[in-house]
């Protein structure tokens, strides 16, 4: 980003800091380090973190957890209530 006179410096350095806090909450690989994008599957390796799918193949053994990569805001834009569990299909 360049920066302008027509930007102030405190507008430019809330949204540095913004830009700043989400990077630091992006889920990342830990077999090539690409920022894993939402939605995408993640698997927990013993010993080894986390992998995307891609690297989850090349791996020998298999993964101790998967979960879904979900957005900084998860857990705070929409809450669950409802926990009880799923009704079977008769
Ligand atoms: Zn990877």
């Amino acid at each position: 980003m360049q920066e302008t006179n027509e930007m102030p410096a405190l507008e430019l350095a809330l949204l540095r800091r913004s830009l700043g806090e989400i990077a630091g909450r992006v889920e990342h690989c830990d077999g090539c380090g690409r920022a894993l994008l939402i939605g995408e599957r993640v698997y927990e390796f013993e010993g080894r973190g986390r992998r995307c799918a891609l690297c989850a193949d090349r791996e020998r053994q298999a993964p101790a957890d998967s979960h879904t990569v979900h957005t900084a805001a998860h857990g705070h834009s929409i809450r669950l209530l409802d926990r009880r569990p799923a009704k079977r299909a008769a």
